[in-house]
């Protein structure tokens, strides 16, 4: 099943897709995070793509469609992938086009998540990652169990320095330009199923396995 999540940013997509990834056993390819883990470890990319994540916008297409093409020939996405945060603009999308096509493989569903601004907001804003495994959490919303620590490995947990107020505003904007219409580029493949993304984590999970399992 090779599946793509749609949504701004906050709209719930690395907590879904973790869990679409546990279920149905095939991997979470988000690019945010496959750039966040270069700018940690200041390679040439992540050199490159840290100052266009510090202000909010999108790091140039070829360097995150570079990302996918090598991440999508690797052995654990033979049953499968889950693309978390890619494509984000028209050009990618057509370059990951090219890429399936060459591969021989298709999309099965693209999940559009849609969440009203306000709420994407408080849930950015509140927004906790651990450093080690990467699991997400909201301070309010979905807290840990000991405030600061993760549950699942005892790591602390930190805030994005993109979550900002400030930045955050531009990455929504970014999101309405340049993500927004490849809602309509993917009905015009019918691929777009819309699922709210307001309610409870398992609801919101229980909508998109419902979907996906309908068009398997
Ligand atoms: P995205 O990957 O789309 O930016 P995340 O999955 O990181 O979004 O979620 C953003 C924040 O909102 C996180 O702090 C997460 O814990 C929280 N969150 C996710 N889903 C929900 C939900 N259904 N209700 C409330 N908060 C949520
Ligand atoms: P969110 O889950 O909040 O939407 P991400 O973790 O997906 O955020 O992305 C964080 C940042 O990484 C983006 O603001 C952007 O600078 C960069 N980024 C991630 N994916 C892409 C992409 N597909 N194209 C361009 N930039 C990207
Ligand atoms: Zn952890």
């Amino acid at each position: 099943m090779n599946l793509i999540l749609l949504g701004p940013p906050g709209a719930g997509k690395g907590t879904q897709a973790k869990l679409l990834s546990a279920r149905f056993n095939i991997p979470q390819i988000s690019t945010g995070e496959i750039l966040r883990s270069a700018v940690r470890e200041s390679t040439v990319m992540g050199v490159r793509a840290k100052g266009f994540m510090d202000s909010g916008s999108l790091v140039p297409d070829e360097v995150v469609v570079g990302i996918v093409e090598e991440r999508l020939l690797k052995a654990d996405c033979q049953n499968g992938f889950i693309l978390d945060g890619f494509p984000r603009t028209i050009p990618q999308a057509d370059a990951l086009g090219q890429t399936l096509q060459g591969l021989g493989k298709d999309l099965n569903h693209v999940i559009a998540i849609t969440v009203d601004t306000n709420e994407l907001i408080a849930r950015i804003t509140g927004r906790r990652t651990c450093i080690k495994c990467g699991k997400g959490y909201h301070i309010t919303f979905d807290p840990p169990k000991v405030d600061g620590v993760c549950d699942l490995c005892g790591s602390d947990l930190c805030q994005r320095d993109d979550d900002k107020e400030e930045t955050l505003r531009m990455r929504l904007q970014v999101y309405d330009k340049q993500t927004e219409p490849l809602i309509s580029y993917y009905t015009a493949q019918s691929l777009v199923r819309t699922v709210l993304g307001q309610g409870s984590i398992e609801d919101i999970q229980r909508s998109i396995i419902n979907l996906v399992e309908e068009r398997a």
